[in-house]
């Protein structure tokens, strides 16, 4: 739901301008440094772009999901590292507190996360437990009015810069499945909670992922999400089900930018006395690219309008981004191909976007999990 015109359009603009001023410059810098320039996140944080999914009241923008879906095509026309860094604080890294949070959690952490004082991360994946989330070991035990937490979370976004963890424990150890997890509220600097070192990846080099360990980590019972045990895996799965979609908004920015670099450089491009963009060989590419774009583009913001109008959208988030992350997927492809020998040299850039997007079809649920929550959904519908 667009609530008004105007106002989004001169934010979009003005994302749009940050992007193409901004961030795309910086793009070599923060893969070589492996370090978004601080300048870019201070601008980001004036910008309110740590805060536009999180409600008004609580001090951010409080979009609507069609909103925040185009305000992520825009912020992502570039290396999809720059969006990752506020990305958590607008997603999972704090969407269990506004979906489910008490009031008092909600006035504590939100307007920090909003602002982009607090980094948000979510903490559900475990060395022995990844698409299997429900099986997750990380063990929370009732100590009077707290609670002591073990275990292992692994390839955590942002946890490096992470000043609270929606964490995910199993509360209830005899319950082997969903229904004993428990969400909390866990602060970075609870004594027992350490970091592992940053993890080395194969892109989005500027964002960091790593281990957080547990060991006897002291909780207040008042930081359980929504204040009831047994309600975490749920809370996740609701949280999951706006980042996918989030995410298939991430994959048709990202999926924009390499197109146009590979427009560009067809129309530069030239060979046996032509441009190679004048070849129908080229033309096939890069009109299977602006085909499969405009399809995942249309489909996430129909399923953004269906969440608006109060509709559930587990399955519509799951088929946005299946459809998006593999068609991002066969972009980096094409876009490398129509460089030639240029794709594969890291001068160009493209190489590095060929990188960076491989992540889309793996995490917060592979392409795999996501046909099997589609297919789940059909089979329940027709009574199975
Ligand atoms: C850079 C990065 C950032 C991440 N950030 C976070 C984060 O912030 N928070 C967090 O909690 N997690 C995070 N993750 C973890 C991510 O969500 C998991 O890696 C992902 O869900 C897959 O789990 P896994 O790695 O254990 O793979 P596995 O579950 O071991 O899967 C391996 C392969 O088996 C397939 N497979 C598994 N089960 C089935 C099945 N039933 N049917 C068919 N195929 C199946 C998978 O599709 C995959 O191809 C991140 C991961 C990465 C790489």
């Amino acid at each position: 739901m667009i609530r008004d015109q105007e106002t989004l359009t001169i934010l979009l603009d003005t994302i749009g301008r940050f992007v193409r001023e901004r961030c795309v410059p910086a793009e070599a810098v923060a893969a070589d440094t492996d370090r978004i320039p601080d300048d870019i996140v201070a601008e980001m944080r004036r910008m309110g772009l740590f805060g536009f999914a999180i409600p008004q009241e609580y001090g951010g923008m409080g979009l609507t999901l069609e909103e925040e879906v185009l305000v992520n095509f825009e912020l992502s026309q570039c290396s999809p590292v720059f969006r990752s860094i506020s990305g958590t604080n607008n997603g999972i890294g704090s969407m269990g507190i506004v979906i489910d949070g008490t009031e008092e959690q909600k006035r504590k952490y939100l307007p920090r996360l909003a602002s982009g004082e607090l980094i948000g991360s979510f903490a559900l994946t475990e060395p022995g437990s990844g698409s299997d989330a429900a099986s997750l070991t990380t063990n929370a035990r009732r100590d009077g009015d707290h609670y002591l937490i073990n275990g292992t979370k692994r390839f955590i976004t942002n946890a490096p810069e992470a000043g609270i963890f929606t964490l995910m424990a199993r509360t209830d150890p005899a319950s082997k499945g969903a229904s004993g997890v428990t969400a909390f509220i866990v602060e970075r600097d609870s004594p027992g909670l350490t970091l592992g070192p940053i993890d080395k990846k194969m892109g989005q080099r500027g964002g960091h992922t790593s281990d957080v360990i547990f060991q006897d980590v002291k909780v207040p019972a008042a930081n359980i999400i929504g204040g009831k045990e047994g309600m975490g895996f749920k809370t996740a799965m609701k949280v999951l089900d706006k980042a996918r979609l989030n995410i298939a908004a991430v994959c048709v920015g990202v999926s924009e930018r390499m197109l146009q670099d590979a427009l560009r450089y067809a129309l530069d491009r030239r060979q046996f006395g032509q441009r190679i963009g004048d070849f129908q060989l080229v033309q096939a590419m890069l009109a299977d690219c602006r085909t499969e774009i405009f399809a995942a583009r249309s489909m996430t913001l129909e399923a953004a309008r269906k969440h608006d109008a109060g509709e559930r959208i587990g399955l519509e988030a799951s088929c946005c981004k299946y459809f998006a992350a593999e068609m991002c997927g066969r972009v980096a492809d094409r876009a490398v191909q129509i460089h030639g020998g240029a794709g594969y040299m890291a001068e160009y850039g493209i190489e590095r976007f060929y990188r960076d997007v491989r992540l889309f079809r793996i995490y917060e649920g592979t392409s795999q999990i996501q046909q099997l929550v589609i297919a789940r959904n059909m089979i329940k519908a027709a009574g199975g």
